[in-house]
């Protein structure tokens, strides 16, 4: 069985217990996706969407948000990781989409990844979950499981989101990103992966799954 071959079949498999697979991060619009995504770096969604719907009631567009204060977002953020960090990127992404792009979320990796707090990987998100774009977000999940099932190998995000674009067919590419992150996040998780209980573990690569349960 080729890399490409293997990686489909294990799509196909996640697909077919997650037909419709989404982000976990709640939003209505691009920007609050845009607020949801930056605020996720190093945090988790849930805690994410605990925050964001009292911030969208503070500042429901990114026109209001680029007129709010450092001391009004940060209190909003203040229970989310590196909330001092984030405040100034909140801000500034505010200020340039405003400026810079007529109140607009960009639809080009270029200039998103101008935005403050953006980089690949957020960009990549946007341009795949709002604009439809075959744009691969490597995130710690997709990172980690990836190589686990050797279905991609390398030592940064890029060169694991370039051996993955090679393999998925490009209308999958989207769906393909939310079935890595959730086969990550809820079974082959980092400290102790569920391979016991793992609906690929037959077509996985890892050399520990059979210490793990996989018979
Ligand atoms: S068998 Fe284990 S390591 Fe392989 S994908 Fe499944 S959970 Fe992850």
């Amino acid at each position: 069985m080729t890399r490409k071959e293997r990686c489909t079949a294990i799509l196909g498999i996640l697909k077919q217990n997650n037909p419709n697979p989404e982000t976990e991060l709640h939003y209505t619009q691009p920007y609050e996706l845009l607020v949801a995504v930056i605020l996720s770096a190093q945090c988790t969604d849930k805690r994410v969407n605990l925050v964001t719907p009292n911030f969208f009631k503070k500042f429901p567009t990114v026109n209001v948000l680029q007129k709010g204060s450092f001391e009004e977002v940060f209190e909003l953020i203040r229970s989310i990781s590196f909330p001092n960090n984030k405040a100034k990127h909140l801000l500034g992404m505010a200020e340039k989409v405003v400026n810079d792009f007529a109140g607009e979320i960009p639809n080009e990796l270029e200039d998103l990844v101008k935005l403050p707090g953006v980089g690949r990987k957020t960009a990549n998100v946007i341009l795949s979950v709002i604009y439809g774009q075959a744009a691969l977000a490597v995130d710690t999940h997709v990172f980690r499981v990836s190589q686990r099932m050797g279905i991609a190998k390398g030592n940064t995000p890029l060169q694991i989101e370039s051996q993955l674009m090679k393999v998925i067919p490009t209308e999958e590419v989207a769906d393909s990103h939310h079935l890595l992150i959730l086969h990550g996040r809820y079974v082959c998780t980092a400290r102790s992966p569920k391979c016991y209980d793992c609906k690929v573990a037959h077509l996985c690569k890892w050399e520990g799954r059979k210490r793990n349960g996989f018979e």
